[in-house]
């Protein structure tokens, strides 16, 4: 039975509550990504996902008989009749995935029916050992690691995101808001004692902090660390500055990099689909928000990172929508230099009673991005 969370608040950017949900109170797992089967293996895809429009051809052929009832494959397979009937069924999960290896191996571009037929391939030995021949094209044996430190200047936030441990309301008890010189203080004791080579920097929606908080610490933490690169604020800070100063996105942008922003992490895309976006964080921005921060930053010479939450109520389709999108995106600016796939964790918020992600369901999300992703250079675990 599906389990369902608490109802999330009323959102306030977006239009009516999405109906599809058939809990008294709120979210359940979507059925197309099923729990973990008996043997404790592969997470499924449901049959739903077979038949669905992206996957098209991806249903199984139907058996072979004969209007009396007798086998087709017991006669023969090179009558006319016979290969004008065939050429006409669709196609074979087994050709399917052939057809796809074939694909990679040539270099060609995988599609969205690729990659749900992808997410219902029994052989994961087989998808892996694909998406580690895709690696190495794209990036040979080298591995890059960088030593960085997260700092989290507020918890308190406006939104009220279903998936998030993290948030705080003002005033609550382990709330929060750094000084910019306890921010600089926690840095530099940082550094002192780990060989650090860049400070990766979100918060949460503070309703209270003018935008000049931020351009302030971003400076002072870049005249005091200044061999420090800085990575900070999601694409949905940069929508909430815009929001809260009535700048533009590429004014607020502009703000920052002179204050010494560096490069940005790729957090708040959760997943684009706009009905389990709605139901998981209604209040941050859209999706199509999260890739306009992004194309603008591209097109002022700041990279980015780019993510996708994965394993709770989104769908197989949801999931290959997601990657195509930055895969478009990328296509169109070149500016995301590394793609993350964040496995949702269930303690302590609103989705708690749903699973998380096994590691073999990771492992399965790991190897579609780098299949379809071809673009960008970079996976991040
Ligand atoms: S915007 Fe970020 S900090 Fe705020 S509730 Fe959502 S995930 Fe948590």
């Amino acid at each position: 039975m599906a389990r369902t969370i608490p109802a999330p608040p009323p959102a306030f950017t977006h239009g009516p509550a999405d109906t599809t949900a058939s809990g008294a109170n709120g979210l359940r797992r979507d059925p197309s990504v099923l729990p973990e089967d008996e043997g404790g293996l592969v997470r499924k895809v449901a049959d739903r996902d077979l038949l669905d429009p992206l996957a098209g051809n991806v249903a199984p052929v139907p058996p072979e008989t004969s209007p009396e009832g007798t086998s087709a494959t017991a006669r023969t397979s090179a009558t006319p009749l016979f290969r004008h009937v065939r050429e006409r069924l669709p196609a074979s999960p087994d050709h399917i995935l052939a057809e796809i290896e074939r694909k990679v191996r040539a270099g060609e571009r995988l599609t969205a029916a690729d990659g749900m037929a992808l997410f219902a391939a029994p052989d994961l030995l087989w998808l892996g050992r694909l998406a580690r021949h895709a690696q190495r094209r794209i990036s040979g044996d080298t591995v890059f690691f960088n030593i960085n430190r997260h700092l989290n200047l507020t918890n308190v936030c406006k939104a009220k995101c279903a998936f998030c441990s993290f948030r705080r309301v003002d005033g609550e008890s382990g709330a929060y808001t750094m000084t910019v010189a306890e921010a600089v203080a926690t840095a530099r004791a940082t550094v002192a004692a780990l060989p650090i080579t860049e400070l990766h920097i979100v918060n949460g929606l503070h309703p209270d902090l003018p935008f000049d908080y931020d351009v302030d610490m971003l400076r002072a933490l870049s005249d005091a660390l200044p061999h420090v690169h800085l990575k900070a604020f999601t694409a949905v800070e940069i929508w909430w500055f815009a929001r809260i100063t009535g700048k533009s996105y590429a004014e607020v942008l502009h703000d920052l990099r002179e204050a010494g922003l560096g490069s940005m992490p790729g957090g708040g895309a959760e997943i684009f689909a706009p009905v389990v976006r709605r139901r998981i964080c209604g209040y941050k921005s859209t999706a199509e928000d999260w890739l306009a921060v992004h194309r603008t930053a591209h097109g002022l010479g700041i990279r980015t990172n780019s993510t996708m939450l994965y394993g709770h109520i989104e769908t197989a389709a949801d999931r290959i929508d997601h990657l195509l999108r930055l895969r478009d995106l990328q296509d169109e600016t070149a500016g995301f230099q590394v793609f993350i796939p964040l496995r949702f964790h269930n303690a302590n918020n609103r989705m708690s009673d749903l699973p998380m992600a096994t590691p073999l369901e990771t492992a399965r999300i790991f190897a579609i991005s780098r299949l379809t992703l071809d673009n960008i250079p970079h996976l991040k675990a």
